[in-house]
């Protein structure tokens, strides 16, 4: 994909001569739907064709056939091809399609699936990055797709916020260093070209007090941008070419209808001239009239505009808006030309159709050459917190007692935004890669897994480990909060949740899922060194569980490759990761968390 250098100036003067050219011959009509952006379950290859539709999305776990490449493959040339015929009503302009490929294209099964942001946030390495962006395009490619929405930059200030996982970390000089290369790894690609990125949420995401998702960042203008605009910069230097809208507030002001950040700061004073999305049925909240909120949003600055069902009925509100004269045609030429400008300068309108792509349904995808390099991130991401008496590495030949409801579990390895939009529980359904167990047992003959909950098997052991943590959670169903309900997201999509809970009122593991302490203590009565590994999204409060253990490691969501996190216990090579946020002493559910028990930074090494 030949994607130009820089943000500022994403376009040359042919390919803006190519936007007003077409601009020109655009209708209302056709430059609206260019506009407006549907969930794939509610727009047919038909309907794209007859509303000029511009871009159409996956929501978190909505997968075509039987979500195989191939099956996205097929799905993406028969949007292509409706939105490529060309007659006396329809111009020829090449869909978008967009996907939350967040670690890795880990929407679609046998997929590489890399750790979460805030285990790369451990290694502090951005080659290491700018290459997993590399692999996650071709996988991207492989399906057909063109668009990314990723990365996200957010600067999580608050563990309680259910998305700190997608953060790499609370500080905002390293995810500044990640942001360009990330940026760079994914729009470059390899083995046949890039896909578009996507930074967001712009801004303030990381910051709502709380922690509470879609909530309200309540900081001056001096920290928003010092802390969680910085980022931007060095994506926006990279050449990224689209911008998603945070569904946060600043300083009670929604960033979906907030002219001065979108308008003022991201493309005035920022330079961006590439296109603004708009987050999930973001536009929602902006007004109890439809039109109205429509119009709130586009004359904030908003580019396209994501709403997954309610398309049509925001095509005739923004068509409405503009006839009433509450949108000008020229904000509607601007936000269309911004569009245009991204397709041209991305080589989308050049672009075969996807069947005759490069990679396309490529036999890459899911290969044993991505995989090693994820397992080398989930190596270099594992951060030791503590090493009594040597209890870490262990001997290939001892016997191992592995237990832990998460030793054998690659789906909670992986997190959220994997297979389904909340993630999925169990190994049927994370096809390829190995659990933290299948990376213990091909080291060591002697390892036995305990059942977990169930009895302890007889035999003389040397060593045990525990593996523990989480369950997957996405958004605000990851949030702790001290009641309250969660904000629709997708949760309409097939296999969707139903109730919208947050994940707890605590960060306290041993409140929040008890049975991990119980477990780490059963295994301590056969008097054997204990080694605990915790797969998290974010650090918890595990005053206990620590002081019951000999070693304890921060494993955090190392995605489908869990035999790095088994390499480390055998000390092949030494520890590397350092803490990419401060992990908190204690929590109160009035006030979340106190003190800190190891500063960012903290990684202990064996040698
Ligand atoms: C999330 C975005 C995501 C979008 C599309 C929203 O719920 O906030 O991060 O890109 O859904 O799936």
């Amino acid at each position: 994909m030949s994607l130009l250098a820089s943000a500022a100036a994403p376009a040359g003067a042919a390919v803006e001569q190519r936007v007003e050219r077409l601009l020109r011959r655009m209708t209302l009509d056709q430059k609206i739907g260019q506009m407006t952006q549907p969930e794939r379950l509610d727009a047919t290859p038909e309907e794209v064709k007859r509303h000029h539709i511009g871009s159409v999305l996956s929501g978190g776990g909505s997968c075509p056939g039987d979500n195989r490449p191939a099956d996205w493959v097929a799905m993406n040339d028969a949007y292509w091809k409706a939105s490529m015929e060309e007659d006396a009503d329809h111009l020829a302009i090449p869909l978008l399609y967009g996907v939350d490929a967040i670690h890795g294209n880990a929407n679609v099964l046998g997929a590489t699936i890399f750790p979460h942001n805030v285990g790369l946030g451990a290694m502090r390495d951005p080659d290491l990055v700018e290459r997993i962006g590399r692999i996650t395009a071709r996988e991207v490619r492989a399906a057909g797709v063109d668009w990314t929405f990723a990365p996200t930059l957010a600067v999580a200030q608050d563990p309680r916020w259910g998305r700190s996982y997608e953060s790499y970390s609370d500080d905002p000089e390293i995810v500044a260093a990640y942001a360009g290369r990330i940026v760079k790894g994914l729009q470059e690609g390899e083995g046949g070209g890039g896909v578009l990125a996507c930074a967001k949420h712009w801004v303030g995401d990381g910051g709502t007090r709380g922690g509470v998702d879609q909530g309200d960042t309540f900081v001056g203008e001096e920290e928003l941008r010092r802390v969680h605009m910085a980022p931007y910069a060095s994506a926006l230097e990279a050449g990224a070419l689209t911008v998603m809208v945070s569904l946060s507030s600043w300083n009670g002001e929604k960033c979906h209808a907030h002219r001065y950040l979108v308008r003022q700061v991201l493309k005035r004073e920022m330079g961006f001239r590439g296109f603004v999305v708009s987050d999930w049925n973001g536009i929602e909240p902006l007004a109890d009239d439809y039109a109205q909120a429509a119009a709130m949003a586009v004359n904030a600055g908003i580019d396209m505009v994501m709403v997954p069902e309610r398309w049509r009925e925001f095509i005739a509100a923004l068509g409405e808006a503009v006839r009433r004269g509450d949108v000008p045609l020229a904000r509607i030429d601007d936000a269309v030309a911004r569009i245009l400008r991204v397709k041209f300068a991305c080589g989308l309108f050049e672009r075969p159709r996807p069947w005759a792509r490069a990679g396309a349904n490529g036999s890459s995808f899911g290969s044993h050459a991505h995989r090693k390099v994820a397992r080398e991130a989930v190596r270099r991401s594992v951060v030791l917190l503590r090493n009594e008496g040597g209890a870490l590495p262990l001997d290939r030949g001892a016997r191992i007692l592995v237990a832990g409801r998460r030793a054998h579990d690659r789906g909670s390895q992986c997190g959220g935004f994997t297979v389904e939009w909340q993630g999925v529980s169990g190994n049927d359904r994370i096809e390829g890669g190995t659990s933290v167990w299948e990376g213990i047992r091909a080291a060591c003959t002697r390892a036995v897994l305990a059942p977990p909950g169930g009895e302890l098997p007889d035999g003389d052991f040397d060593a045990a480990v525990v593996v523990i943590g989480e369950s997957p959670y996405a958004e605000g169903m990851g949030d702790i909060r001290n009641g309250g309900t969660v904000r629709a997201g997708a949760n309409h999509l097939p296999g969707g949740p139903g109730a919208l809970e947050p994940y707890g009122d605590t960060l306290e593991l041993a409140e929040l899922h008890p049975e991990e302490l119980a477990e780490i203590r059963r295994a301590r009565e056969l008097g054997v060194p204990v080694v605990t590994v915790l797969i998290s999204g974010r650090p918890l409060v595990v005053g206990r569980e620590l002081a019951s253990s000999s070693a304890f490691l921060a494993a955090w969501l190392p995605g489908s490759e869990g035999a790095g996190v088994a390499d480390m216990l055998f000390g092949d090579r030494d520890f590397q990761a350092r803490l990419p946020l401060p992990w908190p002493e204690a929590f109160s559910v009035g006030g979340g968390c106190r003190g800190t028990l190891f500063p960012r930074g903290f990684g202990l090494r064996l040698r």
